[in-house]
């Protein structure tokens, strides 16, 4: 419907604030900027951080038009003037709205700053809106540095970002900074409402909560989701919970509670009956395990503190179920599944065997119960757990011992005790020799490994939500000799797939290429008990700002 006839409006295109009163759940952003205006005290640089879709561009853009309105109210543009009109038309010269993501060279920021030297003939202020400004190569920024430390009085910067940790300290120095967290549920359902009443949707109360929730704190993913509600349910009067469900591949709440008692009686076929119900439904089973997920960690919270029960965005008879659940589960068996659901998602986004996997997580969960639960003594529980961790402490040895014999290692220092306990006496002395040597850097950093390391966040990032995700989030970074990306685990239990499934190589390195156009070899290592990042390898995120820094 989108493509025939009269070119169709996106809703989060259409419902754009214009004014600084539209704008919802930004409050003391937009009572901040609004003062400047008033008081007449602008800036020149500011910077505006936040995640997607939450309403940094639209701020920036409704500043750029009061700065220069002819008539402003109470600090909006009044949206009649020239200056309004002709901004909103695009046919001003004294709004620039340049992205960083696809125009991050020096050459482009120039043509930008050169600009910057003539005054506006019409208006006030010049207003350049840099949006994804963290993407400027390292040249671009020294470039627009100057400027800002030297502005015309009629120029304006807002710099835009997702990552403002990517930005050199010189920059952030500079800028007003503002902050743009997730909005909260009820100021996107209530904005959602308003949306609907205009546009005469009839959508119930459950489903429009459903959706605000489902935007995860961004109004503009709100608004897209409603918009594709609204198509699927097209020619249909009211747009139900159940519908919405449906269209978005999302379950009843009812299904968790379900799934969670079997899973809790031990009753394995009655879990696997909730999967082959989601299956034969056609629900998508990744989005149905991260639901479930969602559904166990309010519940944790909950068991963890009952008081949370009234920030729980949920429905009256979603919360009393949970509040149900919670009452049976043990804290120690709800983060246990969610453990065991965290790792299911990450392997079955890559994998042709879902239903297989998803099986043995269930049949996992439900064991689990009935092992360490049915008259289960503490004394059992705990050898159990000193078996596992002999385990892994054997496996951890098993693999030093390799690390050790390869020749050459420069990167990998053992600590002192463990290695002369590990280590057969002749390899002793030989590895005792490199135990002094601070780490450095084996090659010259190649670009490649640079441009990822430099876009680590970005990349990672858009991983799938999961430990995988969080994992890599929080591993450093160092160079192999072979100009390899090593990526260390500071935790050997985190890192324990890593190190064993040869796949998890494979996979990031063809994420990696695929997002960055490099292919860049990887090999994961993690730090043992006491040891410390910094004592064994390079930390390439410091070279690569040190870089930054001296250029
Ligand atoms: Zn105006």
């Amino acid at each position: 419907m989108a493509e025939n006839g009269q070119a169709y409006l996106a809703l989060y295109r259409k419902y754009r604030p214009q004014t600084f009163e539209d704008v919802r759940g930004r409050d003391a952003i937009v009572r901040t900027l609004k003062n400047q205006i008033l008081s007449e005290r602008i800036g020149h640089s500011y910077l505006f951080c936040g995640t997607r879709g939450t309403g940094k561009t639209t701020i920036a853009k409704i500043y750029a038009r009061a700065v220069n309105c002819e008539n402003p109210r109470d600090g909006s543009p009044c949206g009649e003037c020239a200056s309004c009109r002709a901004i909103a038309a695009d046919a001003s010269l004294n709004v620039v709205e340049m992205d960083a993501a696809s125009n991050n060279s020096v050459d482009d920021i120039r043509g930008i700053i050169d600009a910057v030297s003539y005054s506006p003939t019409q208006g006030r202020f010049r207003v350049y809106i840099i949006d994804e400004v963290h993407m400027l190569s390292t040249a671009a920024f020294n470039a627009l540095l100057k400027t800002l430390e030297e502005p015309p009085s009629y120029a304006i910067f807002i710099l835009a970002t997702t990552e403002p940790n990517k930005l050199p300290v010189t920059i952030l120095s500079r800028c007003q900074r503002y902050d743009f967290g997730r909005l909260p549920v009820e100021v996107i359902r209530d904005r959602l409402r308003e949306v609907a009443e205009s546009e005469k949707l009839q959508i119930e109360d459950r489903a429009l909560r459903y959706i605000a929730g489902a935007a995860d704190g961004s109004m503009r993913d709100g608004l897209s989701l409603l918009d594709q509600c609204c198509a699927f349910n097209y020619g249909i009067d009211v747009l139900t919970y159940d519908r919405t469900l449906e269209i978005l591949g999302a379950v009843d709440a009812s299904v968790f509670s379900r799934l969670f008692r079997h899973l809790h009686e031990g009753e394995i076929a009655g879990g696997l009956q909730v999967l082959e119900d989601i299956l034969t439904q056609g629900r998508e089973l990744v989005q149905f395990i991260t639901d479930y997920i969602v559904y166990l960690r309010n519940m944790m919270l909950l068991k963890a503190s009952p008081a949370l029960r009234d920030k729980m965005d949920l429905s009256g008879d979603d919360l009393d179920r949970l509040t149900e659940d919670a009452a049976v589960a043990e804290l120690s068996e709800i983060m246990r599944e969610i453990r065991i659901f965290s790792a299911l998602i990450d392997q079955i986004r890559y994998s042709e065997n879902r239903r297989i996997l998803t099986e043995m997580a269930l049949i996992r969960a439900a064991n689990g119960r009935m092992d360490d639960g049915a008259g289960d003594t503490g004394e059992d529980l705990l050898e159990s757990l000193t078996n596992r961790i002999r385990e892994l402490e054997q496996r951890l040895l098993a693999d030093e011992r390799k690390l050790a014999d390869r020749a050459g290692n420069v990167a990998f220092v053992a600590p002192a005790e463990t290695q002369a306990a590990a280590l057969p006496a002749g390899d002793a002395s030989a590895q005792a020799g490199r135990q002094e040597q601070k780490p450095v850097l084996p090659t010259a950093v190649p670009e490649d490994v640079r441009d990822i390391v430099r876009n680590w966040k970005q990349y990672i990032g858009q991983l799938p939500a999961g430990l995988t995700r969080v994992s890599l989030l929080n591993a450093d970074l160092s160079l192999g000799e072979e100009g390899q990306l090593v990526i260390v685990f500071n935790n050997y239990v985190t890192a324990d797939h890593f190190l064993h499934d040869e796949r998890y190589r494979k996979r990031l390195e063809a994420w990696l290429a695929a997002r960055s156009g490099k292919r860049v070899r990887i090999e994961y290592k993690a730090l043992d008990k006491g040891q410390k990042f910094t004592d064994n390898y390079v930390d390439l995120r410091d070279v690569i700002r040190m870089d930054i820094d001296v250029e």
